[in-house]
């Protein structure tokens, strides 16, 4: 897939859900938008419903994926 053609849009934010700030899983403060990922809670990608989102931030990035929970990581924003 040529994603150049065509602009990239992260599933979550097709259906609008908006990436915060905050962290919702420690609280952290992000300065900048690419501290934070948006994370699918069911592990399943293309289920983008709000309850199913979370922002997280970088470092807890870190500890769920040593935790082993079923949370994955969702698409990333390309900030050009
Ligand atoms: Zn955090």
């Amino acid at each position: 897939m040529d994603r150049r053609k065509k602009p990239f849009v992260p599933r979550w934010k097709q259906k609008g859900y908006k990436q915060k700030t905050t962290c919702d899983r420690c609280g952290f403060r992000a300065k900048y938008p690419s501290q934070i990922v948006v994370f699918h809670v069911n592990g399943n990608l293309d289920d983008a419903t709000i309850t199913n989102l979370r922002s997280i931030c970088l470092n807890c990035v870190v500890e769920i994926d040593k935790d082993d929970s079923p949370w994955k990581q969702g698409d990333l924003m390309r900030d050009f």
